[in-house]
Protein backbone atom coordinates (compact mmCIF):
# COMPACT_ATOMS: atom_id res chain seq x y z
CA UNK A 1 0.00 0.00 0.00
CA UNK A 2 1.15 3.25 -0.67
CA UNK A 3 0.70 6.11 1.65
CA UNK A 4 0.26 9.71 1.60
CA UNK A 5 1.32 12.52 4.40
CA UNK A 6 -0.36 14.95 5.55
CA UNK A 7 0.93 18.14 7.34
CA UNK A 8 -0.61 21.34 8.88
CA UNK A 9 1.99 23.64 10.96
CA UNK A 10 0.68 26.04 13.89
CA UNK A 11 3.76 28.30 14.26
CA UNK A 12 4.15 30.25 17.36
CA UNK A 13 6.61 33.21 16.51
CA UNK A 14 7.70 35.81 19.07
CA UNK A 15 7.44 39.57 17.94
CA UNK A 16 10.11 41.79 18.66
CA UNK A 17 8.43 44.45 20.66
CA UNK A 18 10.10 45.70 22.96
CA UNK A 19 7.78 45.75 25.84
CA UNK A 20 5.20 42.72 26.77
CA UNK A 21 1.90 42.50 24.80
CA UNK A 22 -0.07 43.87 27.63
CA UNK A 23 2.29 45.29 29.95
CA UNK A 24 5.43 48.05 30.22
CA UNK A 25 7.50 45.18 31.23
CA UNK A 26 10.58 44.55 29.00
CA UNK A 27 10.78 41.30 26.77
CA UNK A 28 14.67 41.29 26.45
CA UNK A 29 15.89 37.87 26.50
CA UNK A 30 18.50 36.45 29.35
CA UNK A 31 17.83 38.75 32.16
CA UNK A 32 18.13 37.37 35.96
CA UNK A 33 14.62 34.99 36.17
CA UNK A 34 11.63 37.04 37.18
CA UNK A 35 13.52 40.24 36.97
CA UNK A 36 11.14 41.60 33.81
CA UNK A 37 7.49 40.67 35.30
CA UNK A 38 5.32 43.03 36.45
CA UNK A 39 1.96 42.72 38.07
CA UNK A 40 0.05 42.69 34.86
CA UNK A 41 2.17 39.83 33.52
CA UNK A 42 1.75 37.78 37.39
CA UNK A 43 -1.77 38.49 37.52
CA UNK A 44 -2.18 40.08 40.75
CA UNK A 45 -5.84 40.89 41.97
CA UNK A 46 -6.76 45.00 40.62
CA UNK A 47 -4.39 44.91 37.34
CA UNK A 48 -5.87 45.91 33.78
CA UNK A 49 -3.96 44.87 30.37
CA UNK A 50 -3.30 47.67 27.47
CA UNK A 51 -2.26 46.16 24.32
CA UNK A 52 0.71 46.97 22.68
CA UNK A 53 -0.05 48.70 19.77
CA UNK A 54 3.39 47.54 18.15
CA UNK A 55 2.42 43.99 18.29
CA UNK A 56 -1.17 44.75 16.43
CA UNK A 57 1.04 46.67 13.65
CA UNK A 58 3.33 43.98 13.20
CA UNK A 59 0.58 41.19 12.63
CA UNK A 60 -1.12 43.17 10.48
CA UNK A 61 2.46 43.61 8.75
CA UNK A 62 2.67 39.50 8.76
CA UNK A 63 -0.84 39.70 7.49
CA UNK A 64 -0.13 42.03 4.51
CA UNK A 65 2.65 40.54 3.53
CA UNK A 66 0.88 36.96 3.28
CA UNK A 67 -1.56 38.69 1.55
CA UNK A 68 -4.77 37.83 3.91
CA UNK A 69 -7.59 39.25 4.60
CA UNK A 70 -7.24 41.51 7.37
CA UNK A 71 -10.55 41.71 9.45
CA UNK A 72 -11.79 45.12 10.70
CA UNK A 73 -12.51 43.30 14.17
CA UNK A 74 -10.32 41.25 16.13
CA UNK A 75 -11.19 39.72 19.83
CA UNK A 76 -9.36 38.59 22.89
CA UNK A 77 -10.42 35.15 24.27
CA UNK A 78 -9.40 33.89 27.56
CA UNK A 79 -8.08 30.17 27.17
CA UNK A 80 -8.50 28.80 30.95
CA UNK A 81 -6.26 26.07 31.90
CA UNK A 82 -4.09 25.19 35.13
CA UNK A 83 -0.18 25.04 34.74
CA UNK A 84 2.27 26.62 37.66
CA UNK A 85 4.12 28.82 34.84
CA UNK A 86 0.75 30.65 34.29
CA UNK A 87 -0.49 32.66 37.18
CA UNK A 88 -3.23 34.36 35.82
CA UNK A 89 -4.94 30.52 35.05
CA UNK A 90 -5.71 31.55 31.98
CA UNK A 91 -4.02 32.78 28.98
CA UNK A 92 -5.09 35.64 26.36
CA UNK A 93 -5.31 34.64 22.94
CA UNK A 94 -7.59 35.03 20.02
CA UNK A 95 -10.41 32.01 19.63
CA UNK A 96 -13.18 33.44 17.21
CA UNK A 97 -12.19 36.60 15.82
CA UNK A 98 -8.08 36.31 14.93
CA UNK A 99 -6.40 39.77 13.64
CA UNK A 100 -5.02 37.93 10.50
CA UNK A 101 -7.78 35.32 8.29
CA UNK A 102 -6.72 33.50 5.73
CA UNK A 103 -3.91 33.60 3.62
CA UNK A 104 -1.32 31.83 1.02
CA UNK A 105 2.72 31.72 1.87
CA UNK A 106 5.04 30.66 -1.23
CA UNK A 107 7.23 27.78 -0.56
CA UNK A 108 10.78 27.07 -1.99
CA UNK A 109 11.73 23.11 -3.02
CA UNK A 110 14.75 22.10 -3.22
CA UNK A 111 14.64 21.52 -7.23
CA UNK A 112 14.25 25.43 -7.48
CA UNK A 113 10.39 24.40 -7.76
CA UNK A 114 7.62 26.70 -6.07
CA UNK A 115 4.44 25.51 -3.81
CA UNK A 116 1.46 27.52 -2.32
CA UNK A 117 0.46 26.89 0.96
CA UNK A 118 -2.53 28.21 2.28
CA UNK A 119 -2.95 29.88 6.25
CA UNK A 120 -6.01 29.39 7.73
CA UNK A 121 -5.81 32.48 9.93
CA UNK A 122 -3.02 34.16 12.31
CA UNK A 123 -3.79 35.57 15.65
CA UNK A 124 -2.22 37.13 19.00
CA UNK A 125 -1.19 35.61 21.89
CA UNK A 126 0.79 36.51 25.18
CA UNK A 127 3.43 33.39 26.02
CA UNK A 128 3.27 31.81 29.64
CA UNK A 129 6.48 31.99 31.73
CA UNK A 130 8.95 29.04 31.71
CA UNK A 131 9.44 25.99 34.23
CA UNK A 132 12.56 25.13 34.81
CA UNK A 133 13.21 21.32 35.83
CA UNK A 134 16.93 21.15 35.53
CA UNK A 135 18.69 23.68 38.11
CA UNK A 136 16.41 22.68 41.09
CA UNK A 137 16.95 19.42 43.04
CA UNK A 138 13.70 17.56 43.15
CA UNK A 139 11.76 21.16 42.52
CA UNK A 140 10.92 22.84 39.62
CA UNK A 141 11.77 26.83 39.06
CA UNK A 142 9.30 29.17 37.82
CA UNK A 143 10.78 32.10 35.50
CA UNK A 144 8.25 34.68 34.69
CA UNK A 145 10.41 36.79 32.11
CA UNK A 146 8.87 35.37 29.22
CA UNK A 147 4.99 35.43 30.78
CA UNK A 148 3.02 37.92 28.42
CA UNK A 149 5.45 38.12 25.54
CA UNK A 150 3.82 38.36 22.25
CA UNK A 151 3.29 35.69 20.11
CA UNK A 152 1.70 35.80 16.48
CA UNK A 153 0.16 32.18 16.03
CA UNK A 154 0.46 31.20 12.22
CA UNK A 155 -2.16 28.16 11.57
CA UNK A 156 -1.55 26.69 8.11
CA UNK A 157 -3.97 24.69 6.07
CA UNK A 158 -3.10 20.45 5.86
CA UNK A 159 -1.55 21.33 2.70
CA UNK A 160 2.11 19.98 3.21
CA UNK A 161 2.50 16.46 1.85
CA UNK A 162 6.13 15.66 2.94
CA UNK A 163 8.62 16.82 5.93
CA UNK A 164 11.01 18.61 3.27
CA UNK A 165 7.53 20.62 2.07
CA UNK A 166 6.78 21.42 5.88
CA UNK A 167 10.72 22.43 6.54
CA UNK A 168 10.43 24.57 3.49
CA UNK A 169 7.22 25.87 4.77
CA UNK A 170 8.22 27.00 8.18
CA UNK A 171 12.18 28.57 6.15
CA UNK A 172 9.41 30.64 3.98
CA UNK A 173 7.52 31.41 7.77
CA UNK A 174 10.84 32.29 9.08
CA UNK A 175 12.39 34.76 6.13
CA UNK A 176 9.07 36.81 6.06
CA UNK A 177 8.93 37.29 9.73
CA UNK A 178 12.07 38.28 9.38
CA UNK A 179 12.14 40.40 6.13
CA UNK A 180 9.65 42.28 7.81
CA UNK A 181 11.54 42.55 11.10
CA UNK A 182 8.68 41.68 13.14
CA UNK A 183 10.44 38.95 15.00
CA UNK A 184 14.61 37.97 15.24
CA UNK A 185 13.63 34.71 14.49
CA UNK A 186 16.30 33.71 16.61
CA UNK A 187 15.00 29.67 17.01
CA UNK A 188 17.86 28.48 19.47
CA UNK A 189 15.98 31.37 21.63
CA UNK A 190 12.65 30.07 21.25
CA UNK A 191 12.03 33.25 18.94
CA UNK A 192 9.81 30.81 16.25
CA UNK A 193 8.33 27.39 17.85
CA UNK A 194 5.94 25.17 16.09
CA UNK A 195 3.18 22.34 16.72
CA UNK A 196 3.31 19.93 13.68
CA UNK A 197 0.49 17.96 12.74
CA UNK A 198 0.66 14.80 10.90
CA UNK A 199 -1.15 12.16 9.28
CA UNK A 200 -1.54 9.52 6.46
CA UNK A 201 -3.98 7.97 4.06
CA UNK A 202 -3.47 5.74 0.97
CA UNK A 203 -2.71 7.18 -1.53
CA UNK A 204 -5.75 8.33 -3.70
CA UNK A 205 -7.98 8.38 -0.62
CA UNK A 206 -9.67 11.97 -0.16
CA UNK A 207 -10.65 11.79 3.15
CA UNK A 208 -7.47 13.20 5.97
CA UNK A 209 -6.36 10.32 8.81
CA UNK A 210 -6.94 10.83 12.28
CA UNK A 211 -4.07 13.28 13.04
CA UNK A 212 -1.29 13.73 15.76
CA UNK A 213 0.00 16.58 16.86
CA UNK A 214 3.48 17.20 17.98
CA UNK A 215 4.43 20.07 20.15
CA UNK A 216 7.25 22.18 20.19
CA UNK A 217 9.49 21.60 17.63
CA UNK A 218 12.44 24.14 17.41
CA UNK A 219 14.36 23.69 14.49
CA UNK A 220 14.28 22.95 10.85
CA UNK A 221 15.91 19.95 11.34
CA UNK A 222 14.00 18.80 14.15
CA UNK A 223 10.59 19.06 11.89
CA UNK A 224 11.79 17.16 9.55
CA UNK A 225 13.46 14.50 11.94
CA UNK A 226 9.98 14.43 13.95
CA UNK A 227 7.89 13.78 11.18
CA UNK A 228 10.12 11.39 9.28
CA UNK A 229 9.52 9.24 12.87
CA UNK A 230 5.94 9.83 12.75
CA UNK A 231 5.16 8.88 9.47
CA UNK A 232 6.53 5.58 10.14
CA UNK A 233 5.20 4.89 13.42
CA UNK A 234 1.70 5.83 11.82
CA UNK A 235 1.89 3.45 8.80
CA UNK A 236 3.18 0.38 11.07
CA UNK A 237 0.56 0.94 13.23
CA UNK A 238 -2.16 1.47 10.87
CA UNK A 239 -0.29 -1.95 8.99
CA UNK A 240 -0.47 -4.03 11.43
CA UNK A 241 -4.25 -3.42 11.83
CA UNK A 242 -4.19 -0.50 14.63
CA UNK A 243 -5.37 2.65 15.00
CA UNK A 244 -3.72 6.45 15.26
CA UNK A 245 -5.35 8.17 17.86
CA UNK A 246 -6.02 11.90 17.83
CA UNK A 247 -3.23 12.54 20.59
CA UNK A 248 -0.64 15.12 21.23
CA UNK A 249 3.05 13.67 21.18
CA UNK A 250 6.48 14.97 22.13
CA UNK A 251 9.07 14.97 19.81
CA UNK A 252 12.32 13.87 22.09
CA UNK A 253 15.58 15.16 20.05
CA UNK A 254 17.63 12.86 21.71
CA UNK A 255 16.24 9.75 21.05
CA UNK A 256 14.77 11.04 17.91
CA UNK A 257 11.05 9.82 18.11
CA UNK A 258 7.70 11.05 19.23
CA UNK A 259 6.35 10.14 22.81
CA UNK A 260 2.23 10.64 23.47
CA UNK A 261 1.65 12.99 26.19
CA UNK A 262 -1.99 13.31 26.17
CA UNK A 263 -4.56 11.75 24.20
CA UNK A 264 -8.32 13.67 23.28
CA UNK A 265 -10.09 12.01 26.17
CA UNK A 266 -8.12 13.77 28.63
CA UNK A 267 -7.12 17.36 26.62
CA UNK A 268 -8.41 20.34 28.24
CA UNK A 269 -11.04 22.20 27.76
CA UNK A 270 -10.04 25.84 27.85
CA UNK A 271 -13.48 27.57 28.19
CA UNK A 272 -12.57 29.93 25.98
CA UNK A 273 -14.41 33.10 26.54
CA UNK A 274 -13.94 37.00 25.09
CA UNK A 275 -11.44 38.84 27.97
CA UNK A 276 -13.93 41.12 29.66
CA UNK A 277 -10.61 43.53 30.44
CA UNK A 278 -10.00 44.38 26.47
CA UNK A 279 -11.86 46.18 24.00
CA UNK A 280 -12.23 44.52 20.80
CA UNK A 281 -9.51 45.70 18.56
CA UNK A 282 -11.26 47.89 15.43
CA UNK A 283 -8.83 48.81 12.74
CA UNK A 284 -9.56 51.50 10.45
CA UNK A 285 -8.67 51.27 6.93
CA UNK A 286 -6.31 53.93 6.65
CA UNK A 287 -4.60 52.41 9.76
CA UNK A 288 -4.37 49.28 7.53
CA UNK A 289 -3.25 50.97 3.80
CA UNK A 290 -0.22 52.89 5.99
CA UNK A 291 1.01 49.85 6.94
CA UNK A 292 0.68 48.43 3.67
CA UNK A 293 2.29 51.12 1.91
CA UNK A 294 5.23 50.85 3.75
CA UNK A 295 6.10 47.20 3.39
CA UNK A 296 9.57 46.22 2.45
CA UNK A 297 9.91 44.02 -0.44
CA UNK A 298 9.34 40.63 0.21
CA UNK A 299 11.06 37.21 -0.17
CA UNK A 300 8.86 35.88 -2.68
CA UNK A 301 8.82 38.95 -4.85
CA UNK A 302 12.51 39.55 -4.49
CA UNK A 303 13.39 35.63 -5.82
CA UNK A 304 10.89 36.55 -9.07
CA UNK A 305 13.26 40.02 -9.30
CA UNK A 306 15.89 38.11 -9.38
CA UNK A 307 15.00 35.81 -12.26
CA UNK A 308 13.27 38.28 -14.36
CA UNK A 309 15.38 41.31 -13.85
CA UNK A 310 18.83 39.86 -13.77
CA UNK A 311 18.17 36.31 -15.17
CA UNK A 312 19.09 34.50 -12.49
CA UNK A 313 18.12 30.68 -12.64
CA UNK A 314 15.31 29.95 -10.17
CA UNK A 315 17.48 27.98 -7.54
CA UNK A 316 19.72 30.88 -7.20
CA UNK A 317 17.59 33.51 -6.97
CA UNK A 318 15.81 31.15 -4.31
CA UNK A 319 19.46 31.05 -2.14
CA UNK A 320 19.90 34.71 -2.49
CA UNK A 321 16.40 35.87 -1.59
CA UNK A 322 15.92 33.44 1.71
CA UNK A 323 17.24 36.33 4.03
CA UNK A 324 16.96 39.91 3.91
CA UNK A 325 20.55 40.04 4.93
CA UNK A 326 21.78 37.76 2.14
CA UNK A 327 19.30 39.58 -0.86
CA UNK A 328 20.88 42.98 0.17
CA UNK A 329 24.19 42.10 0.46
CA UNK A 330 24.01 40.11 -3.32
CA UNK A 331 22.04 43.27 -4.80
CA UNK A 332 25.37 45.73 -3.27
CA UNK A 333 27.75 43.28 -4.76
CA UNK A 334 26.51 43.27 -7.98
CA UNK A 335 25.28 47.29 -8.09
CA UNK A 336 29.40 47.91 -7.56
CA UNK A 337 30.00 45.46 -10.16
CA UNK A 338 27.46 45.52 -12.70
CA UNK A 339 27.31 41.91 -13.09
CA UNK A 340 24.25 39.90 -11.58
CA UNK A 341 25.42 36.64 -12.54
CA UNK A 342 29.00 37.30 -10.91
CA UNK A 343 27.76 38.66 -8.29
CA UNK A 344 25.63 35.51 -7.25
CA UNK A 345 28.37 33.17 -8.41
CA UNK A 346 31.07 34.93 -5.71
CA UNK A 347 28.08 35.19 -2.80
CA UNK A 348 27.05 31.60 -3.54
CA UNK A 349 30.62 30.17 -3.77
CA UNK A 350 33.50 32.12 -2.15
CA UNK A 351 32.00 33.85 0.02
CA UNK A 352 29.01 31.46 1.85
CA UNK A 353 31.80 28.98 1.44
CA UNK A 354 33.72 31.24 4.05
CA UNK A 355 31.06 32.42 5.93
CA UNK A 356 29.85 28.10 6.43
CA UNK A 357 33.52 27.81 7.24
CA UNK A 358 33.87 29.82 9.92
CA UNK A 359 30.27 29.69 11.19
CA UNK A 360 29.27 33.26 10.48
CA UNK A 361 26.28 35.05 9.42
CA UNK A 362 26.65 37.18 6.30
CA UNK A 363 26.09 40.34 8.51
CA UNK A 364 29.43 38.98 10.29
CA UNK A 365 31.26 38.87 6.95
CA UNK A 366 35.08 40.26 7.14
CA UNK A 367 34.32 41.29 3.80
CA UNK A 368 31.89 43.77 2.86
CA UNK A 369 29.64 43.85 -0.80
CA UNK A 370 31.65 47.04 -1.92
CA UNK A 371 35.18 44.83 -1.26
CA UNK A 372 33.99 42.16 -3.11
CA UNK A 373 31.58 44.19 -5.63
CA UNK A 374 35.34 46.24 -6.27
CA UNK A 375 37.44 42.55 -6.74
CA UNK A 376 34.59 41.52 -9.20
CA UNK A 377 35.19 44.58 -11.37
CA UNK A 378 38.99 43.59 -11.39
CA UNK A 379 38.14 39.54 -12.75
CA UNK A 380 35.56 41.64 -15.26
CA UNK A 381 38.32 44.53 -16.58
CA UNK A 382 41.18 41.85 -16.80
CA UNK A 383 43.31 43.48 -14.50
CA UNK A 384 42.95 39.67 -12.20
CA UNK A 385 42.28 36.33 -13.93
CA UNK A 386 40.43 34.10 -12.01
CA UNK A 387 43.06 32.24 -9.52
CA UNK A 388 44.64 35.36 -8.51
CA UNK A 389 41.10 36.70 -7.65
CA UNK A 390 40.39 34.10 -4.98
CA UNK A 391 43.96 35.18 -3.27
CA UNK A 392 42.90 38.51 -3.73
CA UNK A 393 39.58 37.30 -1.87
CA UNK A 394 41.57 35.67 0.68
CA UNK A 395 43.60 38.24 1.59
CA UNK A 396 40.47 40.52 2.30
CA UNK A 397 38.95 38.18 4.54
CA UNK A 398 41.80 38.47 6.89
CA UNK A 399 42.19 41.72 6.74
CA UNK A 400 46.01 41.75 4.49
CA UNK A 401 45.02 45.20 2.94
CA UNK A 402 48.01 46.56 5.09
CA UNK A 403 48.77 50.59 5.11
CA UNK A 404 47.24 50.90 1.37
CA UNK A 405 43.96 49.82 3.01
CA UNK A 406 41.86 46.90 2.54
CA UNK A 407 40.59 47.15 -1.03
CA UNK A 408 41.23 44.52 -3.64
CA UNK A 409 43.28 47.24 -5.60
CA UNK A 410 45.44 47.56 -2.57
CA UNK A 411 45.81 43.81 -2.21
CA UNK A 412 46.50 43.65 -6.11
CA UNK A 413 48.98 45.79 -6.12
CA UNK A 414 51.08 44.87 -2.73
CA UNK A 415 51.01 41.42 -3.56
CA UNK A 416 51.65 41.84 -7.23
CA UNK A 417 49.21 40.00 -8.67
CA UNK A 418 48.32 42.17 -11.80
CA UNK A 419 47.58 39.75 -14.89
CA UNK A 420 50.32 39.67 -17.14
CA UNK A 421 48.90 40.41 -20.38
CA UNK A 422 52.23 41.76 -22.44
CA UNK A 423 52.77 38.94 -25.40
CA UNK A 424 56.33 39.50 -24.94
CA UNK A 425 56.66 38.82 -21.38
CA UNK A 426 54.34 35.86 -21.79
CA UNK A 427 56.71 34.36 -24.81
CA UNK A 428 59.76 34.73 -22.87
CA UNK A 429 58.25 32.94 -20.10
CA UNK A 430 56.95 30.20 -22.73
CA UNK A 431 60.36 29.73 -24.02
CA UNK A 432 62.10 28.96 -20.86
CA UNK A 433 59.73 26.37 -20.23
CA UNK A 434 60.12 24.78 -23.40
CA UNK A 435 64.07 24.85 -23.22
CA UNK A 436 63.76 23.25 -19.42
CA UNK A 437 61.48 20.56 -20.72
CA UNK A 438 63.07 18.70 -23.81
CA UNK A 439 61.91 15.12 -22.72
CA UNK A 440 58.17 16.57 -22.67
CA UNK A 441 58.71 18.57 -25.94
CA UNK A 442 60.06 15.25 -27.13
CA UNK A 443 56.81 13.27 -25.81
CA UNK A 444 54.60 15.81 -27.66
CA UNK A 445 55.89 16.11 -30.79
CA UNK A 446 56.18 12.22 -31.10
CA UNK A 447 52.18 12.22 -29.72
CA UNK A 448 49.16 11.65 -31.94
CA UNK A 449 48.06 15.09 -32.95
CA UNK A 450 44.57 14.43 -31.35
CA UNK A 451 46.40 13.46 -27.84
CA UNK A 452 48.57 16.78 -28.00
CA UNK A 453 45.74 18.95 -26.28
CA UNK A 454 46.19 17.43 -23.09
CA UNK A 455 49.64 17.01 -23.28
CA UNK A 456 49.57 20.59 -23.38
CA UNK A 457 48.07 21.42 -19.47
CA UNK A 458 51.52 20.18 -17.76
CA UNK A 459 53.25 23.42 -20.07
CA UNK A 460 50.30 25.81 -19.53
CA UNK A 461 50.98 24.93 -15.48
CA UNK A 462 54.79 25.75 -15.99
CA UNK A 463 54.24 28.72 -17.19
CA UNK A 464 51.31 30.01 -14.90
CA UNK A 465 53.90 28.65 -12.10
CA UNK A 466 56.94 30.51 -13.41
CA UNK A 467 54.51 33.65 -13.33
CA UNK A 468 53.36 33.01 -10.01
CA UNK A 469 50.11 32.85 -11.36
CA UNK A 470 49.61 36.54 -13.00
CA UNK A 471 49.90 35.01 -16.69
CA UNK A 472 46.60 35.17 -18.49
CA UNK A 473 45.57 31.69 -18.95
CA UNK A 474 44.16 31.96 -22.55
CA UNK A 475 46.47 33.56 -23.81
CA UNK A 476 49.08 31.15 -22.82
CA UNK A 477 47.25 28.19 -23.64
CA UNK A 478 46.82 29.64 -27.67
CA UNK A 479 50.40 30.88 -27.46
CA UNK A 480 51.51 27.60 -25.91
CA UNK A 481 49.96 25.74 -28.86
CA UNK A 482 51.39 27.71 -31.27
CA UNK A 483 55.31 27.56 -30.15
CA UNK A 484 54.77 23.73 -29.58
CA UNK A 485 52.82 23.22 -32.67
CA UNK A 486 55.70 24.64 -34.56
CA UNK A 487 58.31 22.42 -33.15
CA UNK A 488 56.75 19.27 -34.45
P1 LIG B 1 -7.73 22.26 16.48
O1 LIG B 1 -8.97 23.09 16.41
O2 LIG B 1 -7.88 20.97 17.17
O3 LIG B 1 -6.51 23.01 16.89
P2 LIG B 1 -7.43 22.68 13.71
O4 LIG B 1 -8.49 22.26 12.77
O5 LIG B 1 -7.37 24.11 14.11
O6 LIG B 1 -7.49 21.78 14.98
O7 LIG B 1 -6.06 22.29 13.08
C1 LIG B 1 -4.87 22.53 13.72
C2 LIG B 1 -3.75 22.24 12.75
O8 LIG B 1 -3.78 20.87 12.35
C3 LIG B 1 -3.83 23.04 11.46
O9 LIG B 1 -2.54 23.50 11.13
C4 LIG B 1 -4.32 22.04 10.44
O10 LIG B 1 -3.80 22.32 9.16
C5 LIG B 1 -3.76 20.74 10.95
N1 LIG B 1 -4.56 19.57 10.60
C6 LIG B 1 -5.89 19.42 10.73
N2 LIG B 1 -6.27 18.20 10.35
C7 LIG B 1 -5.15 17.53 9.97
C8 LIG B 1 -4.89 16.20 9.49
N3 LIG B 1 -5.83 15.29 9.34
N4 LIG B 1 -3.60 15.89 9.23
C9 LIG B 1 -2.61 16.77 9.40
N5 LIG B 1 -2.82 18.01 9.85
C10 LIG B 1 -4.06 18.40 10.14
MG1 LIG C 1 -5.11 24.62 17.34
Amino acid sequence: MQWETVIGLEVHVQLATRSKIFSGASTAFGAEPNSQACAVDLGLPGVLPVLNEQAVAMAVQFGLGIHADIPEVSVFDRKNYFYPDLPKGYQTSQMYDPIVGPGEVEINLEDGSTRTVRIHHAHLEEDAGKSLHEDFHGMTGIDLNRAGTPLLEIVSEPDMRSAKEAAAYLKAIHSIVTYLGISDGNMAEGSMRCDVNVSVRPKGQEAFGTRAEIKNVNSFRFVERAIEFEVERQVELIEDGGDVVQETRLYDPDADETRSMRTKEEANDYRYFPCPDLLPVVLDQAYVDHLRDNLPELPADKRARFENEFGLSAYDAGVLSASRAMAEYFERVKDVCGDAKQAANWVQGELSGALNREGLAIADSPVSADQLGELIVRVLDGTINGKAAKQVFQALWHGEGGSEGNSADAIIEAKGLKQVTDTGAIEAMIDQVIEESPGQVAQYRDAEPDKRGKMIGYFVGQVMKASRGTANPQQVNTMLKEKLDALC
